[in-house]
């Protein structure tokens, strides 16, 4: 059942009444300062405006004269005359409408364009931060809602208004040249047009806001839950019934709120039109009387009522626009007031002035007693970690979940900055690094991998965009998944789905890495997957990683035994701080904490995996999967192979 509705007459709030938007200067300038690279055609605007609407007002004129001196008058060769006239000019004020519509448009269009683009390299300056902070569906909503709805005030507004004033002016003085009783009587109604717009102005405003947010809400919903892996959480956890009672409160306030929108819109009009329509009974009226009640005489022709009329329809319509423009433009306002502010954020992380890269690039990584917490007062999630990786090294990060892992090694490509301390590549602080030049030595492949909804070979490009196929397969032989690929019907050019969708998580992690092995930077930051993949999957990735990690500087958040005991060094992170550091032999004996985590998770974590691997051997014992362990017993990994040597 559709809910009810409170009506249009809601009264507004304090709160609501101090939201209204307020014309500044500094807001007007800002405004118009869009307006600037359109500065001629918009003159050329303003210039045509201007003659069509006094070409406009001609017909009317002669209308008056078509009555007294053409049918009057009895001069059915002056009446053709100033019909054709007539017509001439309808033309040709008609045509100069369609130039100004074009002209018109293309302004308004360039500056949407102008903002969109602005917009989006705004948002791309962001810190990673804002895009994990930000709402689903709010970028978007501002990237398209918001700006479209100012294409309204650009070329409705404003050109509106300048023809609008025009017409009026142009007007008002031939109606005075008519009649002088008659023009004033017309404008006498006038102020009853602006007292209906000054009171449902603001409260479209107030109502229109309000519906921006539930547009916002209504989207994120949208984005989340139907995702392909939002669905999943819904479909898993139950909760259809839950989202979709969400998803009708937010529409059945949208639903409220647009028919009050409407409502406010529709009493406006409604005042309007009764004005408009007594306009010319009035003139009638009072026509009526100075033509037959007036002694010594009609005062007035009934060419002149005729004419006066007319012109008087033009008058009420351009006042009736210019005030529901007014409407208009207080609502383009409050959209121009929140792209304003996305413009304002200041974006922290960026390039310092004079920023170089080192000449040579070794891949050297130096923390130096580095803090850092996601939020100025908040808890810090480093406190004070120091280490040095030389070239070519790797070092595997553990610690229990939470403690600051991840965190420590998104701080290398700048996704944050330290809070205090430095991070040193190559010898220089990495905030004195051009940011691009910095990212573009860093692979980072996170746990989460993404893949664009594109082919495969677009994915890989994205990282070596001249690369030949030859190239491309090559990438993925080192990553392990060329077979897989070549297997495939449409080998590269298979499309993955969204975010990778259609490829299994192994099959996306290693096709990340293909990604990375395309781009060769100097270092690698791997978040290595929590989530157990499959032994065949996770031995491919194996083999690939380890001649990659052993070229490259490698930082690796480490869940994997054979991650751990390829590494150069183990840093053991708790609480903040780094407890203890070394080889696993080395830790195993003299670090109570490492001696803990390894027990808790690897213990742990080898009993889920050798039971999960002995199901694997027994449903599927694939001749590539006794390949793959046997390739890892060959690789020293015999804690891991244990329960396959008992199985057999
Ligand atoms: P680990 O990788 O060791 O599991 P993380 O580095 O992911 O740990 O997280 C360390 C701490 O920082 C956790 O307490 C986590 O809640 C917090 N944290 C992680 N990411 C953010 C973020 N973007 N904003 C605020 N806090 C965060």
């Amino acid at each position: 059942m559709a809910p009810p509705h409170p009506g249009p007459y809601r009264g507004l709030t304090d709160e609501e009444k101090a939201s209204a938007p307020k014309f500044t200067k500094e807001l007007g300038l800002r405004i118009l300062g869009y307006l600037k690279p359109y500065k001629v055609k918009f003159f050329i605007v303003i210039v045509v405006v201007l003659l069509s609407a006094a070409l406009g007002v001609v017909p009317s004129l002669l209308t008056g004269r078509m009555v007294d001196d053409g049918l009057l008058a009895g001069n059915f060769e002056v009446l053709v005359q100033l019909i054709i006239a007539s017509f001439l000019v309808t033309v040709v004020s008609n045509a100069l409408g369609l130039f100004e519509t074009w002209l018109n448009t293309s302004i308004a269009q360039g500056i949407i364009y102008d903002m969109k683009t602005e917009m989006y390299a705004h948002f791309q300056k962001q810190p990673y931060q804002y895009f994990v902070e930000s709402r689903q569906g709010e970028i978007v909503t501002r990237m398209t809602g918001d700006v479209n709805g100012v294409q309204s005030a650009v070329s409705t507004t404003m050109t509106n208004s300048i023809k609008n004033v025009g017409t009026i002016i142009v007007s008002v003085v031939a109606l005075f040249q008519c009649n002088w009783v008659l023009a004033l009587t017309g404008m006498a109604l006038v102020p009853f047009f602006i007292l209906p717009t000054r009171v449902t102005g603001k409260r479209r405003w107030v109502i229109a806001r309000e519906s921006q947010e539930k547009y916002d809400e209504a989207n994120t919903i949208l984005g989340e839950t139907l995702s392909e892996s939002g669905i999943l959480l819904v479909w898993l956890f139950g909760k259809q019934k839950k989202e979709y009672d969400r998803f009708k409160g937010v529409s059945s306030d949208l639903y409220r709120l647009n028919i009050r929108e409407m409502l406010a819109g529709r009493s406006f009009f409604m005042f309007m039109n009764i004005f408009t329509n007594f306009g010319p009974l009035l003139l009638y009226l009072v026509g009526g009387i100075l033509m037959l009640r007036m002694e010594g005489g009609p005062q007035v022709t009934v060419g002149e009522i005729t004419a006066a009329i007319a012109i008087l329809g033009r008058i009420y319509r351009p006042v009736n626009e210019l005030m529901n423009v007014s409407v208009d433009f207080t609502r383009s306002l409050a959209l121009f007031e929140r792209i304003f502010q996305t413009l304002d954020m200041v974006p922290s992380i960026v390039d310092k002035e004079g920023a170089t890269a080192p000449d040579v690039i070794r891949g050297e990584i130096e923390y130096k007693d580095v803090h850092f917490a996601y939020k100025k007062d908040g808890p810090e999630i480093l406190q004070g970690v120091s280490f040095h990786v030389q070239p070519g090294e790797t070092y595997a990060l553990v610690g229990a979940s939470g403690a600051g892992k991840s965190t420590l090694i998104s701080l290398v490509p700048r996704l944050y900055d330290v809070l205090d301390g430095a991070i040193h590549m190559d010898g220089k602080d990495l905030r004195d690094w051009p940011l691009q030049e910095l990212r573009k030595h860093i692979g980072f492949v996170t746990q989460d991998t993404f893949l664009f909804n594109d082919t495969i070979r677009a994915n890989l490009l994205y990282a070596k965009p001249e690369a030949s196929d030859e190239e491309l397969m090559d990438a993925c032989r080192r990553a392990g998944i060329a077979d897989f690929i070549e297997e495939l019907n449409d080998g590269l050019d298979t499309f993955v789905g969204n975010r990778g969708v259609r490829l299994s998580g192994g099959e996306k992690q290693r096709l990340s890495l293909a990604r990375v092995i395309l781009k060769d930077p100097e270092v690698i930051l791997l978040d290595e997957a929590t989530a157990s993949l499959d032994s065949v999957s996770e031995s491919h990735i194996q083999e690939a990683l380890a001649p990659l990690l052993k070229e490259k500087t490698s930082l690796v958040v480490a869940h994997r035994l054979s991650t751990i005991l390829d590494s150069d060094r183990i840093l053991v992170l708790k609480d903040g701080h780094i407890v203890a550091s070394g080889k696993h032999a080395e830790l195993i004996e003299s670090s109570e904490d490492y001696k803990t985590f390894y027990d808790t998770q690897f213990k742990a974590g080898q009993d889920e995996a050798q039971s999960k691997r002995r199901r694997a051997l027994r449903e599927q014992r694939t001749e590539a999967e006794v390949s793959a362990l046997a390739w890892r017993r060959s690789q020293g990994h015999w804690q891991e192979l244990g329960d396959f040597e008992s199985y057999y």
